[in-house]
């Protein structure tokens, strides 16, 4: 679903990322982890092309990203965004954050926007709240609403870059809670930047450790936990569990 092949990033001079290779398969959960600074975001940011690479091919959902003809909204129609700041559209109702992008890109039908974008708010026990605008909303119910939006796109791939880290500890749970349902979906792929190690253990069927531009180790969960090969992997994971 989300290959990297000999993939190398530059910000100007800076090298951010270095030689990655990485492949994420349909219905996969990868974490990533390691430091700040280290290209976690630029890496997930490139994957629908937020950030554009200088070298090496990108292939998503079986198109190449480094390609000029690769329209970008197409990915991007097909995978999804959280952000750690949620980005919803301040202006817009809780409901019309949902509908939005169905209507203007997929152009679904006015009923059936409404009845999916209904469901989700079902799901994430926020149906009361449709009517109100995002900043009435706590950090933890503006998340799921965010989640909730990409969702309604029906997006094959969602990609999550540190979506619990801008909230109060005890709204972490219920967005991570329903992070791990839409894990549960076998068909859905899912790239997460985190540093929640419990959800990482428990949802993840990989782990992946960034350092400076590199991937450094790339394991199945628990042998990357019971047993990480790397050093710096393992100096870090005792630094932040
Ligand atoms: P954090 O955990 O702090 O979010 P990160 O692993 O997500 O870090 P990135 O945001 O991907 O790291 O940044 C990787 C490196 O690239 C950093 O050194 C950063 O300063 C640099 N960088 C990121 N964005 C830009 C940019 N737009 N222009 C120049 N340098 C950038
Ligand atoms: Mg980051």
């Amino acid at each position: 679903m989300i290959e990297f092949k000999d993939v190398e990033k530059y910000y100007g001079d800076f090298h951010a990322l270095k030689d990655i290779n990485l492949d994420v398969e349909t219905g996969e959960t990868v974490v990533l982890i390691g430091p700040s600074g280290s290209g976690k975001s630029t890496l997930i940011r490139s994957v629908n092309g937020l950030e554009t690479i200088q070298k090496g091919q990108l292939i998503v959902n079986g198109q190449d990203l480094a390609d000029p003809k690769t329209n970008l909204n197409r990915i991007r129609k097909d995978v999804g965004m959280v952000f750690q700041h949620f980005n919803l559209y301040a202006n817009k109702t809780v409901l019309e954050n949902i509908m939005l992008a169905p209507r203007l890109v997929l152009h679904r039908d006015e009923a059936e926007n409404k009845k999916v974008a209904m469901g989700l708010l079902e799901r994430v026990n926020l149906v009361d709240q449709a009517n109100k605008y995002p900043s009435t909303l706590s950090g933890g119910q503006q998340q799921r609403i965010a989640i909730a939006r990409s969702l309604a796109m029906k997006p094959k791939a969602l990609l999550f870059d540190e979506p619990t880290s801008a909230l109060d500890p005890e709204m972490v749970n219920d967005v991570l809670k329903f992070m791990r349902e839409i894990a549960q979906d076998s068909s859905m792929t899912m790239l997460v930047v985190t540093h929640e190690m419990g959800f990482a253990k428990q949802v993840a069927d990989r782990v992946i450790f960034m350092a400076d531009g590199q991937i450094l180790e790339d394991s199945p969960t628990k042998e990357f936990f019971e047993q990480p090969s790397e050093p710096r992997a393992r100096k870090f994971l005792s630094q932040i569990v």
